[in-house]
């Protein structure tokens, strides 16, 4: 039998027993046994990191921190699983991993440093325990679930401690020849979420938050067509609904679209998800725990197409603008690769790039501002004769697949706008043919994105 489905379940749905329960509710819905994959209780990647900080600097602290750490997740296992014998298995199994941890802490706290690969090891024991409690509850409720880590199954990474990316060939290769019958799908898996080995064994995380990636690496390694990302929220939406209250859920997306979205900053999936599951045409569908009644998004190649084309309207406040200035630097061959590459090598992403004859606008994060501009201010001479940094922008984005082939749209957005008493202070349109970005003062922000969303998505309910 073949896995149908990848159910991931995200911390905040993991954050206590009646998170739990619901999980497993959910998952013994299935006729056909799901793979699944977990992420660690909600908070404790956080106090991992926070342990291993201190533990580096001072080992009186590693005491508490395991303490911590054993007490939250002995307290579910005690309130999940009432067989006794069930719940002796897994304390075993959380005692067994929190004395590796204790190890590799006092590792760093006698030798007073912890290498990327060991933070990353660290960090990795959150989801060791929430895949062990999950499938323990699992087979409380009489189901044939098995705890798997990552190195049980052989998910290869490279080595990039804190971002690797995941060896799918290699994965497979794995698969195939440990003689687990992960594929046979007589068992449900148990997956740990985040990270996976690298080489020498060492253990590579695929960067925080990253479970997301992790469950569409599984589902395309194992050919599972559908990926369930269950979380505590309904999925994308039109708007962000702390800020504008008339934002409703979005139905379906394309993979251009919800990269569009998730790069930019939406936090409902890891942007990395998307490609591995777009290149075998899969389809994601993000569901809510608590409201599993309610659709949610569904991401595929054949997206959906809308009425008015527009998806959703976000905004990215902590942004900066570089501009570098010069007679001629819309001609000059070389100029943008100097500026890349000088960026590059301080370690500062370019967000966009947005370029006139005489003006190129390098967009970065508001936090590399002041490196960013003494970087490009050291490589002036030349044709660049001025660099100056703009702050207090901010980037408005509206997504949809189609909007820059979709005559009169542009204008309709940008009239919009303009209603809305907002002035735009520059655009970057039909770049990927998804999305259309520009700039506006700080405070004129919200009131942009209001005026968009009430006329591409409250004019009608209106
Ligand atoms: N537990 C990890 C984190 O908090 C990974 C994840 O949640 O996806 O970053
Ligand atoms: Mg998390």
């Amino acid at each position: 039998m073949r896995f149908q489905k990848v159910m991931k379940f995200g911390g905040g749905c993991l954050r206590d027993a009646d998170g739990f329960k619901r999980a497993a509710e959910i998952i013994r819905k299935e006729p056909i046994p799901p793979v699944v994959v977990v992420s660690a209780v909600s908070g404790v990647t956080d106090a991992l990191e926070s342990g291993l900080t201190r533990a580096v600097k001072n080992e009186a602290g590693i005491t508490r921190t395991i303490r911590a750490l054993r007490m939250q997740h002995e307290n579910l296992a005690v309130h999940l699983l009432p067989s006794r014998e069930i719940r002796t298995h897994v304390l075993e199994q959380i005692d067994l991993r929190l004395n590796r941890l204790e190890r590799l802490l006092q590792g760093a706290a006698l030798t007073g440093e912890a290498s990327p690969f060991t933070r990353a090891h660290v960090l990795s024991y959150g989801e060791r325990w929430a895949a062990v409690l999950l499938a323990g509850l699992l087979k409380e409720k009489g189901a044939d679930a098995r705890a798997l880590e990552s190195e049980h199954i052989g998910l290869a990474a490279d080595d990039s401690p804190d971002a690797a990316t995941a060896d799918i060939p290699a994965f497979r290769r794995a698969v195939k020849k440990n003689a687990l019958g992960l594929e046979s799908g007589r068992f449900i898996p148990v997956i740990t979420g985040f990270y996976g080995v690298a080489s020498k064994r060492r253990i590579a995380s695929f960067g925080r938050n990253g479970s997301d990636y992790s469950a569409a690496v599984i589902a395309v390694a194992l050919h599972v067509p559908l990926l369930e990302i269950w979380k505590d929220v309904d999925g994308f939406m039109t708007a962000d609904p702390k800020r504008v209250p008339g934002a409703k859920p979005i139905a379906r997306l394309s993979f251009s679209e919800a990269a569009e979205l998730s790069y930019f900053g939406a936090k409902v999936l890891h942007p990395r998800t998307l490609e591995p599951v777009a290149r075998q045409n899969g389809t994601i569908q993000i569901r809510h725990l608590f409201r599993p009644d309610r659709p949610g998004t569904e991401i595929s190649a054949k997206g959906g197409t809308t009425e008015t084309v527009l998806k959703s309207v976000t905004h990215n406040n902590r942004i900066a603008v570089l501009r570098v200035c010069g007679a001629g630097v819309g001609c000059k061959p070389g100029i943008i690769g100097i500026i890349g590459r000088s960026l590059a090598d301080r370690g500062v992403n370019i967000i966009s790039v947005i370029t006139a004859q005489t003006m190129i606008n390098v967009l970065v994060a508001e936090t590399d501002a002041r490196l960013a501009l003494k970087t490009l201010r050291a490589v002036r001479g030349g044709v660049i004769t001025r660099v100056e940094s703009e702050t207090g922008l901010s980037l408005v984005a509206a997504v949809g697949e189609g909007l820059s082939s979709r005559k009169g749209l542009a204008a309709r957005v940008f009239t919009a706008v303009a209603e809305g008493g907002v002035n735009v202070e520059m655009i970057s349109s039909g770049a990927s043919g998804v999305a259309t970005y520009f700039l506006v003062r700080k405070e004129d922000a919200l009131p942009a994105v209001r005026a968009l969303h009430a006329e591409f998505f409250e004019r009608a309910a209106k």
